[in-house]
């Protein structure tokens, strides 16, 4: 008998439909003697329309007020999972975050969790029953509602397995798990049995949005084991773990991720001088924006040019800046360019492995496709290439790293 914390997302609760096929789920769960936490999200679409009303209000709401409105869909979908639950004749009870002390800071829209009682849950599991707890919310020090963030439900779902010790979180979604890329992009993409946390965490940031990022980070700072699966079809989803598989029997890359929300910048002919480096990002940190990738060479006429890339939606802002910090320095020029993709290949196998990066580029040559910029982590390696060739690029390094075949074995 096992203690599972399950978190259904919007989609799975998203109709009165969907809530009784998860009180299906969990039953099933039930009747095999397992203790079940439940955590659900609001119905799909119902966080986004809660956000409408108070916009059609103010563009500004308070904060406190706004914790208060969009805390209500999580509301709702607990009591009628419980409804459906108890119909089954099983017992079921619905807490809201706060009432099940879940205790977090005061930074309403961005709470963080800082503990949880766990007292009153384990005597309602020693009872026999099925706790439902409303995610992506807790309650500051003077009980007033507080949200975690969007996407919050999956942090609620791991810290309640992290409080509980529970032997696994399970996130239900409308993904059967992980995949190696995007199905959509590559049709032989195949879902992974296992991932790292730290690869897990490397795809997500990078553009692969199956779990909110810092519900991996909680996961992997107190070792919760995670898995992903779908709530509409059967199978074994994706494990995210510690364990590093044996390398021999794995592929060195786990998996290829991209994204085209980035931007690159460059100012050609600074002096070479101490200090450059500052003075250029400087005023663009002090304008909130948030750098990437950097790139910096010297050239023989001890000027050197300098590279950057941002996120798109900041494209304009840091063009301006740079412009102005270029024309302070007596650089000789700047361009940007916001027409450009990063394509990442991550895997743990990265570390026992030479020569990943060269095949990178050497698939890439292949395909005629032009590397704008280079960036390595110990587990991946990240390229900056044209957009128009991004879905290319994904699809020849897909193949290049026997992604698509069950059981390559790549050495
Ligand atoms: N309902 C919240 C949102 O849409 C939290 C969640 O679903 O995880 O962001
Ligand atoms: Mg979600």
């Amino acid at each position: 008998m096992a203690l599972f914390v399950q978190k259904y997302g919007g989609t799975s609760v998203g109709s009165v439909e969907r809530i009784e096929a998860v009180a299906d789920k969990v039953k099933r769960f039930k009747d095999q003697g397992h203790d079940i936490v439940v955590v659900v999200s609001a119905m799909s679409g119902e966080t986004n329309r809660l956000i409408g009303l108070a916009k059609d209000i103010t563009d500004n709401p308070d904060p406190r007020e706004y914790d208060v409105l969009v805390s209500t869909g999580e509301q709702v979908t607990i009591s009628l999972l419980s409804m459906a639950l108890k119909k089954r004749g099983l017992g079921a009870k619905s807490y809201t975050g706060g009432q099940v002390r879940i205790h977090t800071d005061s930074s309403h829209t961005k709470a963080r969790i800082q503990s949880i009682d766990t007292s009153k849950m384990r005597s309602d599991l020693d009872e026999g029953n099925v706790i439902v707890v409303a995610g992506f919310q807790g309650m500051d020090d003077d009980g007033n509602i507080t949200t975690l963030g969007r996407g919050g439900s999956d942090t609620t779902g791991v810290a309640l397995a992290a409080a509980l010790k529970a032997d696994e979180c399970q996130i239900y979604t409308d993904v059967d798990g992980v995949y190696t890329t995007d199905p959509r992009v590559v049709e032989g993409a195949r879902r992974l049995d296992k991932i790292t946390f730290e690869e897990m965490l490397e795809m997500a940031s990078l553009g692969s949005k199956v779990l909110q990022i810092r519900s991996v980070e909680f996961a992997g700072k107190y070792n919760v084991p995670l898995r992903v699966l779908s709530s509409f079809q059967d199978g074994g989803g994706t494990l995210i773990t510690t364990e590093e598989t044996d390398s021999v029997e794995n592929p060195i890359i786990s998996g290829i991720a991209f994204n085209r929300d980035e931007a690159k910048l460059t100012v050609l002919g600074v002096p070479d001088l101490p200090g450059i480096a500052s003075r250029i990002l400087g005023p663009v940190s002090s304008a909130n924006i948030e750098v990437d990738m950097i790139v910096q060479n010297v050239a023989a006429d001890q000027t050197t040019d300098f590279t950057f890339t941002v996120h798109r939606n900041d494209y304009d802002k840091a063009l301006a800046i740079l412009e102005e910090t270029a024309n302070e320095l007596g650089a000789r020029e700047v361009k940007g360019d916001n027409k450009i993709a990063k394509v990442s290949i991550v895997g743990v196998g990265m570390r026992s492995h030479a020569g990943v990066a060269s095949n990178m580029f050497t698939t890439l040559a292949k395909e005629n496709i032009n590397i704008q910029m280079i960036s390595t982590s110990e587990i991946k390696v990240s390229v900056v290439i044209s957009e128009k060739y991004m879905e290319l690029a994904v699809r020849a390094l897909h193949s290049a790293f026997e992604l698509d075949q069950a059981d390559s074995v790549a050495e």
